[in-house]
């Protein structure tokens, strides 16, 4: 009953009368080193062994079954690249645009990245103001509990100043890794039934 729809033809979406969209763009926004990497490798479900042999490829797609229902997931790693920095700055104007939902990422050993997190929390509510955008803030690495800088507590707390998701993960243990993407699904989800109604 759930079909992808890239076009803008509705009519199309609707034809099995569910009106169900249920192709999804999620994008992985963070500095560098904070894990946003390692967490699209978990949910592409590649090995991390396998995972330096897996260049070029940064947008990874899976039927994920979430609450009995069917949702593709496009996750897109693609936020940092490794070419020159007018490439870099469109792709990011790029990634601000194109995303269904999003994927804030620090590492709670860094701060630099948490308030990173704050200043592209901010950036996103600029570029896409009026839409109301799933987005869930994620604090990975939480298993260096010895290297904690950034505390659970303010995580959750920027997370209701920004209105958005919350979720400490650990790409090393999988710890949390697919409760976050299920949570993204679920964030989409509610938006859409509460457009619907
Ligand atoms: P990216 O730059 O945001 O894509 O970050 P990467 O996924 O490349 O990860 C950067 C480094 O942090 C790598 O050495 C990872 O192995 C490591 N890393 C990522 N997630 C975790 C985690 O949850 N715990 C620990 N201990 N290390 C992690
Ligand atoms: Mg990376």
């Amino acid at each position: 009953h759930c079909r992808a729809n890239w076009s803008s033809d509705d009519s199309d979406n609707d034809s099995d009368g569910s009106g169900a969209e249920c192709l999804y763009r999620v994008v992985l926004l963070g500095d560098h080193g904070v894990g946003k990497s390692s967490l699209a490798n978990i949910f592409a479900g590649i090995q991390e062994k396998d995972a330096h042999d897996h260049t070029g490829e940064d947008t990874y797609e899976k039927t994920m079954t979430v609450d009995g229902e069917e949702t593709i997931l496009i996750v897109m790693d693609t936020w940092e690249n490794e070419k020159q920095e007018e490439d870099q700055k469109w792709v990011q104007d790029y990634c601000m645009q194109v995303g269904n939902a999003y994927v804030i990422v620090y590492s709670i050993t860094d701060r630099t990245s948490f308030e990173s997190a704050s200043e592209l929390r901010i950036q996103l509510r600029r570029i896409r103001q009026a839409e109301n955008i799933p987005i869930i803030l994620v604090g990975n690495k939480s298993d260096l509990v010895r290297s904690r800088e950034v505390a659970v507590e303010e995580g959750r707390a920027c997370a209701v100043v920004f209105d958005c998701k919350f979720i400490e993960t650990s790409a090393s243990l999988h710890h949390n890794v697919h409760e976050l993407f299920e949570g993204i699904v679920r964030q989409i989800r509610l938006r859409r039934d509460s457009k619907e109604t």
